[in-house]
């Protein structure tokens, strides 16, 4: 059985340093980065560095502070040249060989890769290789480009990677280091964050701003959609070997997947989920005493809401933050419990009171349910939940983890009708275009989106060929258990 490639969340970084005693550490600098990117995977970890000589690579489930906090892991991990990776996946590929980054051995000598997104052509593409007698340790996307570059009848690492490019579908920030070299790319239409920074002599590649932060180094720039960026000893080099397409960044990185103190395409995420709280506010104000945001995912726009109202912003819900994401631990019985676990009212100041709850999305309705029953036992007279996206009607193949269609609360129900179930007076989300003016001062264009927003209208700007092709009824049924 050729097994596909499972959904996945990640976050990724590389480090190019100098060599010599003023070299950075890199594993250290790595396993930084990771610890500010843990947001957006907490399955797994791994770090891959160079030091001239030999590769070395540590790889482990679970959070980075649990795998890389002791000095003998990063002592293991000489050099001035690494890439790491953070991942969450859906259940049952979260096993120790899907985790990242991938490492092989080339012709041309070692690489490694550390990809974030979701290939839409993964299962076809691994079909043919293996057709091809490949052979595949792992069902990581991933593991395509790897056997692509190892089969391109190209030279250089550069040419070899950009032949394994135009092969692939999909969304994907990646990095990779050669002996020689840190590689960034992102692809065509840039769904996923990926930015250069800079650290005295160092060169550094990540998903978001807030990675750079956390070790001191300076933003330089975003990586371009369709770019990819090749960091050796002579410098930072920059090819763009794709026919350009409108680029559709995903916006859901802003509303909810990035963290509030990162900077993406020039626009600091935080001040956008301001916006767009404040434009829900305009579009659906109710008369209430207070707001209170779903912590912490829906703190930045009930804030907004509640300046724009003027109606007082208060911590109604206070959030244990020893618990991790309810939504990031697979399996129904756990969010359940997660949830319990996670939250609870703040009795003393909700009673009595008629209370705009704000939250980033509603997706199977979990939490909301929860939250709901939670405010309302806690005595509040009215709740009201007002949601920072559009309605979540389709899932995401970009790399957002997300239930099949079938589990998502929107896909077959009006507002109205979610209100009900999910217990509240009045239920409203942003609107399409509200949330088009919040994040970039102007209406969707429906001819022409900026983004990609298929999660919220089903408009997937990449093509979906695996899920297209039904020529093989076992492919579609595994793509129907893996949603
Ligand atoms: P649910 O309980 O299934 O309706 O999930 C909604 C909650 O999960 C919201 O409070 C969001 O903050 C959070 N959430 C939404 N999308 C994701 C995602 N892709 N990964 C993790 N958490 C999410």
């Amino acid at each position: 059985m050729i097994p596909l490639g499972p959904q996945e969340e990640c976050g990724v970084f590389g480090i190019f340093g100098q060599d010599g005693e003023s070299g950075v550490d890199a594993a250290a600098h790595t396993v930084l980065g990771l610890h500010a990117l843990q947001h957006r995977g907490q399955e797994a970890a791994g770090v891959v560095t160079y030091d001239g000589e030999h590769f070395h690579s540590h790889r482990a489930l679970g959070h980075v502070g649990d795998s890389f906090s002791s000095q003998d892991v990063i002592a293991k991990l000489p050099g001035t040249l690494a890439i790491g990776h953070v991942r969450y996946s859906t259940t049952g590929d979260t096993v120790l060989r899907n985790v990242q980054p991938l490492f092989a051995d080339f012709e041309f000598g070692g690489m490694a890769v550390a990809h974030n997104g979701n290939l839409t052509n993964a299962y076809l593409t691994r079909k043919q290789l293996v057709r091809r007698g490949c052979i595949f340790q792992s069902t990581s996307d991933s593991e395509n480009i790897i056997h692509l570059i190892a089969t391109s009848l190209y030279t250089t690492v550069v040419d070899r990677l950009i032949d394994a490019l135009r092969q692939i579908e999909g969304a994907y920030s990646l990095v990779a280091m050669t002996q020689q070299k840190l590689i960034g790319v992102r692809d065509p239409f840039g769904v996923r964050p990926l930015v250069l920074g800079k650290l005295g002599d160092a060169h550094i590649l990540t998903s978001e701003t807030c990675a750079l932060d956390i070790i001191g180094a300076d933003f330089v720039r975003d990586i371009e959609p369709g770019e990819i960026v090749v960091i050796d000893d002579k410098g930072v080099r920059s090819i763009k070997p794709f026919a350009q397409v409108a680029s559709r960044f995903c916006v859901f990185e802003y509303i909810y997947f990035a963290r509030p103190d990162s900077v993406i395409e020039g626009k600091n995420v935080y001040a956008i989920r301001k916006a767009i709280g404040a434009q829900l506010a305009r579009e659906s104000h109710v008369a209430a005493d207070m707001v209170v945001p779903v912590p912490d995912s829906g703190v930045p726009a009930a804030i907004g809401y509640a300046e724009e109202s003027g109606v007082p912003f208060e911590l109604g819900i206070i959030r244990n933050h020893y618990v991790g994401r309810t939504f990031i631990e697979p399996g129904d019985s756990i969010r359940h419990l997660g949830v319990r676990l996670k939250h609870n009212a703040n009795a003393w100041r909700l009673k009595g009171k008629r209370v705009v709850l704000v939250d980033d999305s509603i997706v199977r309705g979990t939490t909301s349910m929860k939250i709901v029953d939670m405010v309302r036992r806690a005595g509040a007279a009215e709740v009201h939940m007002r949601i920072s996206s559009p309605p979540t009607t389709h899932s995401c193949f970009y790399g957002i983890d997300t239930p099949e269609r079938e589990k998502l609360l929107a896909a077959h129900a009006e507002v109205e009708e979610i209100a009900k179930r999910i217990g509240v007076d009045s239920l409203a989300y942003i609107s399409d275009d509200g949330l088009y003016q919040a994040v970039s001062g102007a209406a969707r264009d429906p001819k022409s989106p900026r983004y990609c927003d298929a999660c919220f209208t089903g408009e997937y700007p990449i093509r979906l060929a695996d899920r297209e092709d039904s020529t093989e009824p076992r492919l579609l049924s595994l793509m129907q258990e893996r949603g």
